[in-house]
């Protein structure tokens, strides 16, 4: 991967250093023209100066993060929840994001009917559809790691996602986002990205440190681990995806080092490592 115009890096690479505008500002000087936006950032500045920050420095939007986490047991909670996500669809919108990348959610306190929770996450994102249709964009929904199953995301794998994207209808409103770092491990990974041919809506890399300390917040940088992510691209490509390949680090450690330094070691391992 050599061409800088297929890059993307997701604001999380830089989240305990840069606001949005920060944000923005940095990416567009080390010549990175796509970026994916955390909400809470956005929500520090609002929704319409985010996006005026946003198109006056000319940036593509890559994705927006993070929608989903529809397993509340309680019926208010999760009506809650769902309007939240409508909200976010209507974000995504504003700021130009192709889509909402969206995660399954955990398990609340307690909660040891995981088939249950899986089925009113589900339940979720069919409520929210009809907005995502309207609003022109993508749900893209991101497979976590299973360690993060009882915490984050109760939909695990790609095989799950394609599962969900089929029960949803499969239209072109309902698409996946493949994440090196969560996907990388499972033996059905190239029968599951092919199978995903058409719907592939993002394409997130960051490395599996194999003596990793921190199942969040230890991402490795491209080229510091054990994935093989030339030959995840090549397959993701080989599905039809065309979009930007979005670095996105979650990492205590890269968040300590000065935020110019992280995207220039970004630019530099997407020519070296992707
Ligand atoms: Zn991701």
């Amino acid at each position: 991967m050599q061409d800088l115009n297929r890059l993307s890096i997701n604001q999380l690479t830089t989240r305990d250093r840069w606001s949005l505008p920060e944000a923005v500002d940095g990416y567009a000087r080390a010549g990175v023209g796509a970026m994916a936006v955390w909400w809470e950032k956005l929500r520090e500045i609002g929704a319409e100066r985010a996006a005026r920050v946003i198109r006056d420095a000319g940036m593509a939007v890559s994705g927006y993060c993070v929608g989903g986490m529809m397993t509340a047991r309680d019926p208010v909670d999760w009506r809650r929840r769902l309007a939240d996500n409508r909200r976010m669809v209507d974000e995504a919108a504003a700021i130009g994001s192709s889509c909402l990348v969206a995660i399954g959610g955990g398990l609340d306190a307690g909660d040891r009917d995981l088939g249950a929770a899986r089925r009113r996450a589900l339940d979720g994102f069919a409520e929210l559809l009809p907005r995502v249709r309207d609003a022109g964009i993508v749900l893209a929904l991101e497979p976590l790691h299973p360690m993060l199953c009882a915490t984050r995301s109760v939909l695990c794998t790609l095989r799950q996602a394609n599962d969900w994207c089929d029960a949803l209808g499969g239209g072109p409103e309902v698409g996946i986002a493949v994440d090196t770092y969560n996907v990388w491990w499972d033996p059905e990974l190239d029968s599951q990205i092919e199978r995903a041919a058409g719907r592939i809506a993002a394409y997130h890399v960051s490395d599996w440190l194999p003596d990793t300390c921190d199942l969040r917040f230890d991402r490795g940088m491209p080229g510091d681990g054990v994935v093989d992510l030339r030959r995840i691209a090549e397959r993701v490509t080989a599905a039809g995806y065309r979009g930007r390949h979005e670095v996105e680090i979650l990492s205590s450690r890269w968040w300590r080092e000065d935020p110019d330094a992280v995207v220039a070691t970004v630019v530099e391992r997407f020519r070296s490592a992707m």
